[in-house]
């Protein structure tokens, strides 16, 4: 774009001084000396042209015969004396003549091969104007210059009207000026013969007669279009340059390969660092002495790396201004390379980037902070624990897993629990040095990093600390809530060198603090393959329900006399994926633990009912179920409409199902246990006692609760046909359920002999290997299955 207002930038100007110091001959000194050499140098007298010679001979002539004649009236001359006279003035006159004549031949053409170099060499548009501004001549120069075809095209044009507007005003001066005899000059734009508009930079030259008129005008035009441009180009950078400058907190700046020196610091620097550009030119240091110590060495190791290397550099880095608040700055650094291929200079730009930073750690505070305890959560600990390995400085690992912590989730409910994992989160820290850094992973579990120590038996001491204050009753606002913890330490590098090694050595030796009867500790064991495995069945616990791995076996339970199948109870088995089909002794105490076995509790209910209603369609119409349930579903009443919801949803009289459960289950918590057991009751489901003889109190149970069925724990039936006192007790156990109108199941019936006794001690029902084994429900047999029976 061309800038109109670039004329104001290059200053129009008029300027009637140029030229001042010339002669009255139009020419300066110096431009005359020139002349005169340039005259001295090339007027030599070369022979005249024949029209010259003809006037000299012809002036000489003249001469010798008007001496000739003079002599005629001078009687005492002789005729030779006449002649003499004659020929001696006509020599002299034409040797005057002939001399004057080629020395004005010599300038003249000399005065002629000058100008011609001049014109040839002039780069001007120069033209030859008439006192009213017409155009008399144009150079050829001048003419392409103007874009004309010819010199002729332009002949005869108004000079003046080329120019319009502000330049013509500038023309006007200009003009006026030369014809009052003045030198004068002026810079505007007019358009070309083709319409295309020039820049020029004009001269007028006035050509006055001897008596001062003015009669004609050299104009000598400079095309400057080209700088013009280029100079508004380069104003307009300079102006975006200096309006960036001026609004962008950005520092631009070159260094000196050596750091010693700045070439250039914008003014930038005054806002991002607080330093005049001019105080760095004066102290180059003056920046660096604002970085936080902390920083310093970092900062100069990568600008030594940039000129080192000759590759570009990026770094964050803080000062400290003098107005004393801490800001974070980004620098980058480009390599400028000379011709040799050496850093010659470092440009790069700093900014700023406070706000970014702070924004950056406001997110990562997010990312990596448990939101409800406030600690770190696990991805800030794995970076931690990563950041440790990194150093290859021994250290240890805790995993804290508080124990039952679901049980008591159910019980206060979950925003109690919550206030209770927040209060766990504060105990833990305030029970640990400060250096120590304390994580919640998610749940009930928390994890430590022990400060820098990795002595076992300072860590023990620690892990008893947490254990004893987690354990002490400073959490009686948690309605009474008793916290105890297992704890799992791993070392690093004994356990492992990166944070998944360590995090589950950790965690199963957790899992072994926990088997070994909780509320403890355990360092991590490099041969602990059995809880591993052990572990391992943990971890894939919670997946099996959904990916359809528990199933179910049925084992009938016959009446002892012709041994017909009255019923079948129902007993879960979970086909592992890679270890096989597993025994509920090795999984249900974890899905207790865990609390999963509420949900694969209900999942059992429904199936085996649902499997019930089948065989009851295809003709065991009488057949009951046995369900066995633990003592966590007995919790809560969410057993009795998971019982009452699968009872109609297979349309199953509530009789046709029987639930047992453990002495132990009952012992754990009698009341809530009890009131399930009424409301399971009321449904008109029948409560059986299962392993009946293992537990405490036994008696006594058979008055509180009043089941429907006892079944005697197959130890007894064991032990039948060998002990007498055994079999005493036996007998007592059937007589007094008899009396209390309960009937008895003799379980783990595995000879013929036990199966005598138990006839004769007028046992109800039998179950046991002897008689059927648990078995898939298409392998089941029901060889002479009791109609009528229990129901
Ligand atoms: P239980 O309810 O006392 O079940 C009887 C257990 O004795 C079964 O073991 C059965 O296979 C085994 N058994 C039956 N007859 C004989 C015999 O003649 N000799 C011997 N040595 N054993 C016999 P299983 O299936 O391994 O179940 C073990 C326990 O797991 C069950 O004891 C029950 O307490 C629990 N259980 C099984 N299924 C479930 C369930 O769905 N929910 C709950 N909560 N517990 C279950
Ligand atoms: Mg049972
Ligand atoms: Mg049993």
């Amino acid at each position: 774009m061309r800038l109109k207002s670039g004329s104001r930038l290059s200053g129009r100007r008029s300027d009637s001084s140029a030229g001042s110091a010339t002669s009255a001959d139009g020419a300066s000194p110096r431009n005359q000396l020139f002349l005169s050499f340039f005259l001295a140098r090339y007027a030599r007298r070369r022979a005249l042209p024949f029209a010259s010679f003809a006037i000299v001979v012809g002036a000489a002539f003249g001469a010798a015969a008007l001496v000739f004649l003079i002599s005629l009236f001078a009687y005492e001359a002789s005729a030779i004396m006449r002649t003499a006279a004659a020929v001696l003035a006509g020599a002299g006159v034409f040797a005057a003549a002939h001399r004057k004549l080629a020395a004005d031949h010599a300038e003249r053409r000399a005065a002629l091969t000058l100008s011609s170099g001049l014109l040839d060499a002039n780069r001007e548009c120069l033209k030859l104007l008439d006192a009213d501004g017409r155009m008399l001549r144009i150079t050829e120069f001048g003419a392409d210059l103007m874009n004309a075809e010819s010199p002729e095209q332009l002949a005869g044009a108004d000079w003046l009207g080329f120019w319009s507007g502000a330049d013509r005003t500038a023309a006007d001066a200009a003009w006026s000026g030369a014809i009052a005899g003045e030198r004068t000059s002026f810079t505007g734009q007019c358009a070309t013969a083709t319409g295309c508009p020039k820049w020029w930079d004009s001269r007028l030259i006035p050509l006055a007669e001897d008596d001062g008129r003015v009669t004609a005008m050299l104009c000598a035009s400079t095309d400057v279009s080209e700088q013009n441009e280029l100079l508004a180009k380069l104003r307009s950078k300079d102006q975006l340059m200096s309006e960036m400058e001026a609004h962008v907190r950005l520092v631009f700046y070159s260094y000196s390969a050596d750091f010693q020196y700045f070439h250039y610091v914008s003014a930038g620097i005054e806002p991002v660092f607080g330093i005049a550009p001019c105080v760095l030119m004066q102290k180059p240091s003056a920046w660096l002495d604002l970085v936080l110590q902390e920083d310093v060495e970092a900062l100069l190791a990568e600008m030594r790396r940039v000129v080192e290397e000759s590759s570009e550099g990026r770094i964050l880095y803080r000062i400290r201004r003098t107005d004393g608040c801490v800001r974070w700055i980004r620098s980058t650094a480009y390599p400028v390379r000379d011709e040799t291929g050496a850093v010659a200079r470092i440009v790069g730009i700093s900014e700023d980037v406070t706000a970014e930073q702070e924004r950056i750690t406001a997110l990562d505070r997010l990312a990596y902070s448990d939101s409800l305890t406030g600690l770190a959560n696990r991805g800030a600990l794995v970076r931690q624990i990563e950041a440790r390995c990194a150093k290859s400085v021994p250290f240890g690992l805790m995993f804290i897993d508080l124990d039952r912590f679901k049980v008591l989730n159910d019980t206060l409910g979950h925003t109690a629990a919550d206030r209770l994992l927040k209060d766990i989160g504060r105990v833990i820290q305030a029970a640990l040095p400060p250096d120590a850094y304390v994580a919640r992973l998610g749940g009930d579990e928390f994890a430590v990093l022990a400060g820098s120590t990795a002595d076992k038996s300072r860590l023990a001491s620690l892990a008893q600390t947490l254990l004893d204050v987690l354990s002490s009753s400073g959490r009686n606002d948690h309605a009474g809530a008793f916290v105890t913890a297992s704890i799992g330490i791993s070392l690093y590098p004994e356990h492992g060198v990166d944070h998944e090694a360590l995090l589950t050595s950790a965690d199963i030796a957790m899992y072994a603090a926990k088997k070994a009867g909780r509320n403890g500790f355990r360092f991590a064991d490099k041969d602990a393959t059995g809880t591993i495995e052990d572990f391992e069945l943990e971890r894939d616990l919670p997946m099996a329900l959904a990916s359809g791995e528990f199933l179910l076996h049925y084992q009938g339970i016959h009446e002892p006399g012709a041994l017909s199948m009255t019923s079948v109870e129902a007993l879960i088995r979970w086909m592992h994926p890679a270890r096989g089909l597993i025994a509920p002794a090795v999984f249900i105490p974890i899905l207790e633990e865990s609390g999963f076995i509420v949900d694969v509790g209900a999942w059992v209910v429904d199936r085996a009912l649902g499997q019930l209603a089948e065989w009851r369609t295809s003709g065991a119409s009488e057949l009951c179920m046995s369900v066995n349930v633990s003592a966590r579903q007995l919790r809560g009443d969410a057993i009795v409409n998971v019982v009452d919801r699968a009872l109609r949803k297979h349309g199953l009289p509530p009789r046709s199902l029987e639930i047992e459960l453990t002495e132990s289950a009952l012992l754990e918590n009698p009341e809530l246990a009890q009131q399930t057991l009424t409301a399971l009751k009321r449904l008109g489901v029948r409560i059986a006692i299962d392993d009946f003889g293992t537990g405490y109190s036994s008696l006594r149970y058979l008055a509180d609760i009043a089941p429907d069925t006892v079944k005697i724990d197959r130890s007894f039936t064991a032990k039948l046909a060998l002990d007498a006192a055994t079999r005493t007790i036996v007998r007592g156990i059937i007589d007094m359920s008899h009396d209390l109108g309960i009937m008895v199941t003799a379980e783990g019936v595995e000879e013929e002999q036990q199966l005598d006794i138990l006839r004769e001690a007028k046992c109800d029902f039998v179950q046991g290997y002897h008689l059927s084994r648990p078995v898939a429900p298409l392998v089941l047999d029901f060889g002479g299955v009791q109609q009528a029976s229990a129901a």
